[in-house]
């Protein structure tokens, strides 16, 4: 009875959120609000001029303490859904008996790191287990550091790694860190953002920013800054989710190798069966890293992530450097990680990830063929990025167009956001339990919007 109808359209067993109301509801909008302001440092309001105040979820649904219910088209975290009663069981039942820091020996910490070393090529077999993902890039970069005796880091332009001291150094991209340039330290260098749509090189010629990316880093060599590292996502985050140029990471990677640097892949946005292609997004690419940083999907929303390397360069970075995380590895924590691994090998969300995410481009691919403002549909898997131009020829950014989309999606019942550094694309990165039906759902969301307005 409390459910109104937008949920009722999404969802099609609202039965499974009749549950008493919560604390959440006790406090009042205006209050929330005034209360939010004073108490809580927050750069994320631009994300909706009103942002919903989701109260529950459940798989792909949310809903707001007004009992509306939204489709969840974009969480970078909960890959397996929202709610899912053998995680929260299982997390549960370890809180019962214990949590507390990472001192002592339990069992399900070995096991997650084994777990994880099976999924990576057998080189990888060291891992690190820390509480997000900018811990994780800025520990991948102090192993480069201590390995190489080094300092020059590689990035690509146009990339998020996270806000600590190295990962937001390495953070080129303006639209998360206006102050990115002036604020870069000297021990930072870029390569061209390799995007294929809008980038230098379009198209076919794209595969121009592999071999101009391998001879900066030879000239950097050459000028007496070999890189310790080259540092970037193997799937393009920040485009919206965009698959890198063919050869790319081999190119890249043969030139960084052969100037004594180590190869990092930050898998915290693409990693875990996103792709439906592949578990990794390096291994689209058919290179193996000597470094992997993996959060988000990790946790499922809980904060958990990991860096995983060889034996040698861990060794390296012990002799000389300290690694010490409280909670990251703590019984909860690992707990979740083992339970995620066994949720996405038991209900095969891998799998739907291609099969859904397949047919949601397909659709999304016919969409633009009625609507200009699509100037082309990004990605693979459920990592999709639809990006809106206000001219086909030109590629003008259709920004504002998106921030209005993104609110009138809203007000339909779909979350999302825009991404990129100009803001103009829609990523899509539902939960990989994701349905036919709901794919259609957002299809027919989005094409109302584009054929009526926002
Ligand atoms: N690396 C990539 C590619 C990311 O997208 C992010 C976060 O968005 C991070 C690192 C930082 O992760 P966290 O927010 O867990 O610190």
């Amino acid at each position: 009875p409390e459910l109104a109808d937008g949920w009722l359209r999404v969802c099609p067993d609202p039965t499974a959120l009749l549950l008493p109301k919560t604390p959440e509801h006790q406090m009042s909008e205006e209050e929330l609000l005034t209360r939010r302001n004073d108490a809580f440092a927050t750069v994320q309001e631009h994300y909706y001029e009103e942002p919903p105040r989701i109260e529950r979820g459940w798989r792909q649904y949310l809903v707001d303490t007004r009992a509306r219910g939204y489709l969840d088209m974009l969480n970078n975290v909960t890959i397996l859904g929202h709610g899912h009663p053998v995680l929260s069981d299982a997390v549960h039942r370890q809180w019962q008996r214990l949590n507390t820091n990472s001192r002592f020996h339990y069992a399900s910490v070995v096991e997650l790191s084994e777990r994880l070393a099976q999924l990576l090529p057998a080189e990888l077999d060291t891992v690190f287990l820390v509480n997000s993902g900018s811990e994780a890039v800025d520990l991948a970069l102090r192993l480069a550091w201590a390995t190489t005796g080094r300092q020059d880091v590689v990035a690509v332009e146009e990339a998020y790694h996270g806000w600590t001291y190295a990962s937001d150094a390495v953070s080129t991209s303006v639209a998360d860190n206006p102050g990115a340039l002036e604020s870069r330290p000297p021990w930072v260098h870029t390569v061209a953002a390799p995007n294929s749509y809008r980038g230098r090189h379009r198209g076919e010629e794209a595969r121009n920013y592999g071999p101009e990316a391998a001879a900066r880093i030879a000239a950097l060599a050459a000028e007496g800054h070999a890189p310790a590292a080259f540092l970037c996502e193997p799937y393009y985050g920040n485009a919206g989710g965009m698959a890198l140029p063919d050869g790319y990471l081999e190119q890249v990677y043969a030139a960084t190798r052969a100037v004594g640097g180590l190869c990092i892949a930050d898998e915290v946005q693409v990693g875990y069966g996103r792709l439906g292609t592949h578990f990794w997004g390096f291994e689209q690419q058919g290179v193996v890293p000597d470094v992997v940083t993996v959060a988000k999907a990790m946790g499922n929303g809980h904060p958990l992530g990991a860096v995983i390397t060889r034996r040698e360069i861990a060794d390296a970075y012990r002799t000389q450097g300290y690694f010490f995380s409280s909670a990251g590895g703590s019984p909860v924590s690992s707990v979740v990680g083992l339970t995620v691994l066994d949720i996405m090998r038991d209900e095969n969300l891998q799998a739907n990830a291609l099969e859904i995410g397949g047919y949601l481009k397909r659709r999304l691919v016919e969409l633009g063929e009625r609507h200009p403002l699509i100037g082309t549909v990004h990605g693979c898997g459920l990592y999709l990025g639809v990006e809106f131009v206000r001219d086909r020829m030109s590629l003008e950014p259709a920004t504002e167009e998106t921030a209005a989309i993104c609110e009138r999606l809203r007000e339909l019942g779909v979350v999302m956001q825009p991404t990129s550094d100009r803001q103009c694309v829609l990523k899509i990165k539902p939960p990989l339990c994701l349905t036919r039906d709901s794919a259609d759902v957002f299809v027919a969301a989005l094409d109302d919007v584009l054929t009526y307005g926002w």
